[in-house]
């Protein structure tokens, strides 16, 4: 394989496959390198919305969810303590992770990527123009190395890419919950197409959404002692359904779930010595919104430039403007996020949330419309504008 790349991208999730195919189209010499094999199932909610289709149409991708089959959504039905809240959604799709990010990765290796799967990636040195890859073949092939003038970490929220040496580290929110997921062959027509169902718990929440297959897709966060004390994600989902109302799917019980790291997390900084790290490794937020995609989209179609500009000397301007990039497209949406969940923990301001959405759904409903507001994605190639 050929040993010097223009950029090697760690992770071939939403944030590094957009990422490898906008770098790709635009003729850098691209290597998307993925630890497990293609199609993958993954812990998701699996919804878009339309600021995560903002971000596909900026890098040429518009219809990308709709040719794979993505279901129209237009209404969320939130449930808690057995009431229900009906909302509208302005234009959202849902469609799995399989489906979703193997036409990003085909995308990205029409337009010129090479694609490496069931290999780790882990950075090592730097040189003054070079940044060396080693990867490790699953299976027990040998390790082998390549050089990049940049790397793309976009390896997920547990991520183990960085050098010792390298000064960007994790920090778990206190508090912060778990994330767990699974899909299921179900029929009953309780959970109709093209709604987010979403259920709330005191310690905990569950949405479920019909895929394009008709499996209906579960994914929930919970408090860690609250899935402990439940016994397990599919018991734990079962108490926070029953309890909003909601009606529990008969193949729940044979589920079987995935669970994920603690969710919310942020990198101290986004960028260090020739990389540059976008989606769930530089930071997330426990997903009630159902953001958590179009943040990485976001950062993915807004990171070639600064990979053009990389190309030649690496710079500490280049990584702070970076910082600053990733903080415009996700810090502001995240803290409302982070608001929402917080209020959503407290029974008297969930039941108030409740009754003042019941009375003036326009309140909530514009909660969700500014929470799809399309942020402005870069189009140029300066990316110091
Ligand atoms: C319960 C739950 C529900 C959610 N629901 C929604 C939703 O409805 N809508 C939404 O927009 N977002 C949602 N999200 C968030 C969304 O799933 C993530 O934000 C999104 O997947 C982040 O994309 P990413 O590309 O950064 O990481 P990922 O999609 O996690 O991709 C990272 C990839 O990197 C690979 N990788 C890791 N380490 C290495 C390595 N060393 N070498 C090579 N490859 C590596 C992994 O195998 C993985 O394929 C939800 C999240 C959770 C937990």
């Amino acid at each position: 394989m050929q040993k010097s790349w223009d950029v090697v991208v760690i992770g071939a999730g939403v944030a590094g496959g957009l990422a490898a195919y906008d770098c790709a189209r635009r003729g850098l010499t691209v290597l998307l390198v993925e630890k497990r094999s293609f199609p993958r199932w993954k812990v998701c909610g699996c919804c878009f919305n339309a600021n995560a289709l903002a971000a596909l149409t900026a890098v040429g991708l518009p219809d990308l969810i709709g040719d794979q089959g993505g279901v129209p959504l237009d209404q969320v039905r939130l449930g808690w303590n057995g009431s229900s809240l009906n909302l509208a959604l302005p234009g959202g799709w849902a469609l799995s992770r399989e489906r979703f990010d193997q036409a990003l990765v085909h995308a990205a290796e029409a337009a010129g990527a090479t694609l490496r799967f069931q290999t780790s990636a882990v950075l090592e040195q730097t040189s003054a123009s070079e940044r060396v890859v080693r990867l490790r073949p699953s299976g027990g092939a040998p390790a082998e190395r390549v050089r990049a003038r940049v790397v793309l970490v976009a390896a997920g929220l547990q991520h183990q890419v960085l050098a010792s040496s390298d000064h960007s580290r994790l920090r778990i929110a206190e508090r912060s919950r778990v994330g767990a997921g699974c899909f299921i062959n179900d029929d009953d027509d309780v959970y109709a197409s093209g709604v987010i169902h979403m259920a709330i718990g005191r310690h905990g929440y569950v949405g479920l959404v019909r895929r394009e297959d008709g499996a209906l897709n579960l994914a929930a966060a919970f408090d860690p002692a609250a899935l402990r004390s439940a016994g397990g994600a599919a018991c734990a989902a079962d108490l926070v359904l029953r309890r909003a109302g909601f009606a529990v799917p008969r193949a729940l019980e044979i589920s079987r779930w995935q669970l994920t790291p603690e969710l919310t997390r942020r990198a101290d900084v986004f960028a260090g010595e020739r990389f540059l790290l976008l989606g769930d490794s530089s930071g997330y937020v426990e997903p009630f919104t159902g953001e958590g995609m179009a943040w990485a989209l976001a950062a993915g179609a807004a990171v070639a430039p600064f990979v053009e500009e990389a190309q030649g000397a690496w710079s500490g301007a280049l990584e702070r403007r970076w910082q600053q990039r990733l903080e415009e497209l996700t810090v502001s949406r995240q803290r409302l996020c982070r608001l929402l969940s917080t209020l959503l923990r407290q029974p008297l301001a969930t039941a108030a949330v409740f009754r003042l959405g019941c009375h003036w759904p326009e309140i909530p409903e514009r909660v969700i419309s500014a929470l799809n507001r399309d942020v402005p994605h870069t189009a140029c190639s300066d990316p110091c504008l």
